[in-house]
């Protein structure tokens, strides 16, 4: 067997820079930049040909929160704001709560008209709820967390929603607080969600090791290393950046036959950004090539697989792994699944992350994750390095070098094709149709 390099114990302590030494990274802030920064530094340590590549994006923070219940009795309830779903004036709106079970087509009648929504989800088929919502016009939406005891979790809103739908302020409350305000028949509330859009320059950086033998053969290793607003964000993605610079650490010790690009990626977060940026710029590159001279071939085309990983680390969870591509691809991450005894949940299926902006410009791809049960850690101020542990970072990680050693970086013979089953291109369409986002 091949002998491995990688270390949980030095990826563990990049994790930790990342998530406790930077900590909150937010999509498009000064801290973000700052862990951008270390990466492309250490890349660069390690002897990669690093590249800093910038993109535009367009973010939000919050100025001011607060809910606050008004009649029958007064009581502040703390919230957390959605920015990019817009916002209300500093002095908030002042309405009638309706509960609704969902935000779903199903529940809005003219009676949410001038109302603050009290509801338990964002509504599935965005385009058509925010469709009907922007006739009726609800002043305000709170968000109830889906399960108990934990913290209101701190997600971005969207900017197409807002764009093409119009305003919707929302702020989300925990599980005991939304169960309070319908168990004291809460009646008319005040909502302020204060937020500022900002357009922002965000950034990926991408390490190249070249290729020895077949250095025209791109494989992309990358993970997002932005987090939502005021979470450490040690999970989601300290730990998947931190297992990308160890394995890039990891082959350059070792050396590779094809090209490996490691990849932090920007701005996951509010909407993929940072890969879109990349796999729009590939396939832009590849389109103008191709009109030049039809047999051109491209970048693109020589970009064979994306390897993803996102959500790292969790002590406590269980395996996963999404993959975009020929059955083969699947079938080799089963085998070696059942051949090292670590156990993962494979699945042909879309995820919605950095992995698919590439799909979608025609590049498989392989996202692994390590969830914590339930996903409770994701995207709340609970994600914290308290909760991970060296061990499974040194799980994941030998997992991930031997598959790339074995199958993609060091293989004599590149053994996926390049195709996307047509079932999973629509699924990708679907993907970014349902999201509201222009794909790459
Ligand atoms: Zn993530």
């Amino acid at each position: 067997m091949t002998k491995l390099l990688f270390d949980g114990e030095r990826s563990f302590k990049q994790l930790k820079k990342l998530a406790v030494g930077i900590g909150t990274r937010p999509s498009g802030t000064e801290e973000e930049r700052r862990a951008a920064e270390y990466v492309a530094s250490e890349f660069e340590a390690m002897g990669l040909e690093t590249a800093v590549e910038e993109f535009e994006a367009t973010t939000a923070r919050v100025v001011s929160k607060k809910l606050e219940v008004l009649e029958p009795y007064r009581e502040d309830v703390p919230c957390e704001v959605m920015p990019l779903f817009g916002g209300t004036a500093p002095s908030g709106v002042v309405g009638d709560l309706i509960f609704l079970d969902t935000a779903d087509e199903e529940y809005l009648t003219p009676e949410v008209e001038g109302k603050v929504i009290l509801t338990s989800a964002i509504p599935s088929n965005r385009k058509k709820a925010y469709g009907i919502l922007s006739r009726l016009k609800p002043l305000a939406m709170i968000v109830i967390e889906s399960s108990p005891r934990i913290p209101a979790k701190n997600l971005y809103g969207s900017l197409t929603v807002k764009e093409r739908f119009g305003e919707f302020p929302t702020v989300r409350v925990t599980y005991e607080d939304g169960l309070k305000l319908l168990e004291k028949k809460a009646k008319r509330v005040r909502v302020i969600a204060e937020t500022e859009e900002v357009k922002v320059k965000s950034r990926n950086v991408v390490g190249e090791l070249k290729g020895s033998e077949r250095p025209e053969e791109i494989v992309v290793v990358g993970g997002h290393y932005d987090t939502v607003l005021e979470v450490s964000g040690a999970e989601d993605n300290a730990g998947g950046t931190a297992i990308v610079m160890e394995l890039a650490r990891a082959f350059k010790g070792k050396g590779t036959k094809r090209t490996m690009r490691f990849a932090a990626w920007g701005c996951e977060e509010i909407g993929l950004l940072g890969s879109k940026a990349y796999a729009t710029k590939l396939r832009e590159a590849s389109e103008k090539a191709k009109k030049e001279d039809e047999n051109a071939e491209t970048e693109l085309d020589r970009t064979l697989l994306c390897v993803n990983l996102d959500v790292h680390g969790a002590y406590i969870g269980t395996n996963e792994c999404k993959v975009v591509g020929p059955p083969e691809l699947t079938a080799s991450v089963k085998l070696l699944s059942k051949e090292t005894g670590t156990a993962f949940t494979v699945e042909e299926s879309v995820p919605s992350s950095d992995a698919t902006s590439l799909s979608a410009v025609g590049v498989p791809s392989v996202t692994f994750a390590r969830r914590a049960p339930t996903n409770v850690l994701m995207h709340s101020t609970e994600d914290r390095v308290k909760w991970l542990s060296p061990k499974t970072l040194q799980a994941q990680g030998e997992f991930v070098e031997l598959f790339l050693d074995r199958y993609v970086a060091n293989a004599a013979a590149f053994p996926f094709e390049k195709t996307i089953p047509d079932k999973q291109k629509k699924d990708i369409e679907d993907y970014f149709k349902r999201a509201l986002r222009k794909p790459p």
